[in-house]
């Protein structure tokens, strides 16, 4: 493996490939085809929930994990409308993205007691959107001297044992937060 970053060792390959991208790639065909969309299908069964890593879909948007994290835990939010961009959205629209935001923020800090939350949006492909047709926000868990962790100990083989661990713990730390309501 070239890359040493063994959390992520499919991102070098896409940021590769990027100039060759296809401009809509198969996994962005609007709201027929976009995962970010797909979280909304109702009736979702926890199965299926759990096969797409998705911790909540309502009126608000989506709080799923990202398949293809940088780091385990790293989240994604969604606003329900498929845009590209959150200026397409009307001000209720993107209070209720940041209202998930905020509880994917405490999420991460109940369930995986990380110490600090890289939170942002790349709007459109050449800032490094990976579904640019349908905005989306990245919550990414911290912790002190995370990077070289993960660096020696990580390994690309228990990186899907450790993604159902993270999700079983976030759907722990969900159900205590609304029991909490
Ligand atoms: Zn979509």
């Amino acid at each position: 493996m070239r890359h040493q970053n063994l959390w992520a060792p499919w991102r070098i390959s896409y940021l590769q490939g990027l100039v060759d991208e296809p401009a809509k790639p198969a996994q962005d065909q609007g709201p027929g085809g976009c995962f970010l969309c797909a979280a909304f299908d109702v009736p979702l069964k926890d199965e299926q929930k759990r096969q797409r890593m998705i911790l909540l879909a309502d009126e608000r948007g989506s709080l799923m994990m990202n398949r293809y994290p940088y780091s385990n835990g790293h989240l994604l939010v969604s606003p329900k409308k498929h845009v590209a961009d959150i200026s397409d959205l009307s001000a209720q629209e993107r209070s209720g993205i940041m209202a998930l935001a905020d509880l994917g923020n405490r999420l991460l800090r109940k369930a995986m007691h990380c110490q600090g939350v890289n939170m942002g949006m790349n709007l459109g492909r050449c800032a490094g959107a990976g579904v640019p047709g349908h905005c989306h926000m990245h919550l990414v868990p911290r912790w002190q001297g995370d990077s070289n962790f993960m660096q020696v100990c990580a390994g690309a083989r228990v990186i899907p044992q450790a993604l159902d661990e993270s999700y079983a713990m976030l759907c722990e730390a969900l159900a205590a937060v609304e029991k909490e309501k």
